[in-house]
């Protein structure tokens, strides 16, 4: 069954690639820029939590034990968490502000960056964006939404897209079912430890 789901991965990965390739304006992602890995939810679902841990498996001892560390804590943390909403947490996979495991990382880690489209809300832009990273040049934050004379004062020809990549669109079971593979049950990454 991983088999099939690295088919997918391979699929959809080298499609999200294609999409960033296009925004290249619009986008700062760069080796040692890992903010979208310090803090977050991180849904995951079953599936790719068993082919994360394959990668687990294959690091060295000291390398995993760094991760388990951090997963402990994380725990902890989560354990004793008594603020409002989502309780967001560094990716226990971050070691050194680099991704320990990359090419097993999850669905949303390919995607993110991207403007996303997402069922009945306002495009999701990434949090980066707030920050003078990716699509600032043409993000007003202040009115959430892309400014045409932004836009213009850039006077580049590529728009600016919002592109259908979202993690519920990409982990719809009709692909899994066209692959031969389930998603199976979906929820925050650290709680699959
Ligand atoms: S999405 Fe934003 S925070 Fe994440 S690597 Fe790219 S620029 Fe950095
Ligand atoms: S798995 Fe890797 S890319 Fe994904 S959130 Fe964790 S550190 Fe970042």
């Amino acid at each position: 069954m991983i088999e099939n789901y690295v088919k997918y991965l391979n699929i959809i990965t080298e499609k999200i690639e294609r999409f960033f390739a296009k925004q290249k304006p619009y986008i700062k992602c760069k080796k040692g820029c890992s903010l979208c890995c310090e803090k977050g939810e991180y849904p995951w679902s079953e599936i790719e939590y068993k082919y994360i841990m394959l990668g687990f498996s294959k690091l060295d001892k000291n390398l995993q034990e760094r991760i388990k560390e951090k997963i402990k804590k994380v725990k902890e943390d989560k354990k004793n968490f008594s603020g409002d909403g989502r309780f967001m947490y560094e990716c226990p996979f971050l070691i050194d502000k680099s991704c320990s495991l990359y090419e097993y990382r999850g669905i949303i880690c390919r995607s993110f960056g991207l403007m996303v489209e997402v069922e009945g809300k306002k495009p999701q832009i990434p949090f980066c964006c707030s920050l003078g990273l990716n699509y600032s040049n043409v993000y007003d934050v202040e009115r959430n939404c892309v400014s045409p004379i932004m836009f213009k004062e850039t006077g580049l020809d590529i728009e600016p897209l919002i592109f259908n990549v979202s993690y519920k669109m990409l982990t719809d079971d009709t692909f899994a079912e066209g692959f031969h593979f389930n998603f199976g049950e979906k929820k925050p990454l650290i709680d699959w430890f």
